[in-house]
């Protein structure tokens, strides 16, 4: 078969199996199995390709067609330009979250011209994406990654090494095991309605971690929790960083500041949706 055919096979093949960003995947694919890139595929697409290739092809091909994310199959994925190894243990990094760690490292930033150290917590951390991000931006910054799960610890261990990111693990049920006080704890945690999921794509319905999707009844479980418990780990004046979805702004800002946070903000994304939530723990806390 030449690149071309396969090419046109594999674009057909996604298509059928309905998936979405079909095109950009075929590029992928292509990328990875055959070691062909746009510009090569147009400098000769009548090229042979080895029956070998296209087994090895097709068969992640197949995975691909039971919607399996690509990400999984191709054991990676890009997040603030870092190369990040993901499993079906953790929830695949997405872009959205850029926005976090970005106003995270601004404000880290500015309190580490302020401040000698800077502790930061990222809580439920998956595959640690955001702590680590965070470190490699902020090398001067402490950094702690904490998740309940075991096995999305490993893939935040073994991320953060092959980054050469030096960050402490803690596995701990939300502030269970958390000892110290930080200047900023930030998260992503599950934040989808349970009855929401079932209705989502089958990539993430089927494959990514309940347990990294599931907000519980409203979504907002874990917002509440951390909220609460986050007051007993901050500094004075520290910041909670959070992500949220788009219809979770309002009900953010009555949770932080019936927590007594300071500074409430809604911050939104690229797309001009809601998408971060901000508190300040207040500097004088009346005793
Ligand atoms: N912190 C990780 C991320 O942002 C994992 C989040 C999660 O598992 N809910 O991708």
């Amino acid at each position: 078969m030449t690149v071309k055919e396969v090419r046109e096979k594999i674009q057909k093949r996604l298509q059928k199996a309905e998936i979405e960003d079909f095109e950009y995947e075929v590029w992928m694919l292509l990328e990875w199995k055959l070691g062909i890139g746009r510009a090569e595929y147009f400098m000769d697409p009548d090229r042979e390709i080895p029956d070998k290739a296209w087994m090895s092809l097709n068969e992640v091909l197949r995975e691909r067609e039971r919607r399996v994310p690509l990400q999984y199959l191709m054991g990676s994925c890009e997040f603030m330009g870092y190369t990040f190894e993901v499993d079906e243990r953790v929830l695949i990094p997405r872009q959205d979250t850029e926005c976090l760690v970005e106003l995270a490292v601004k404000k880290i930033r500015q309190t580490l011209r302020e401040q000698a150290s800077c502790q930061v917590l990222d809580i439920c951390t998956g595959s640690g994406c955001i702590g680590i991000s965070v470190k490699l931006l902020c090398p001067e910054a402490e950094v702690t990654l904490s998740d309940v799960s075991e096995g999305a610890l490993d893939v935040a261990k073994k991320n953060a090494w092959n980054l050469g990111a030096s960050v402490r693990t803690i596995e701990s049920d939300l502030f269970e095991n958390i000892q110290g006080s930080y200047d900023y704890i930030l998260s992503n945690p599950p934040y989808i309605p349970s009855r929401v999921i079932e209705g989502l794509m089958p990539e993430v319905r089927e494959f990514e971690p309940r347990i990294a999707l599931d907000g519980t009844e409203d979504g907002l479980y874990f917002y509440r929790a951390i909220a609460e418990d986050a007051v007993g780990y901050l500094r004075p004046g520290g910041w909670l960083i959070f992500e949220i979805g788009q219809e979770q702004g309002e009900d953010l800002l009555s949770i932080l500041r019936e927590q007594g946070f300071e500074n409430t903000e809604i911050k939104k994304d690229l797309a001009g949706l809601d998408r971060i939530a901000v508190g300040r723990w207040p500097e004088n806390v009346e005793p």
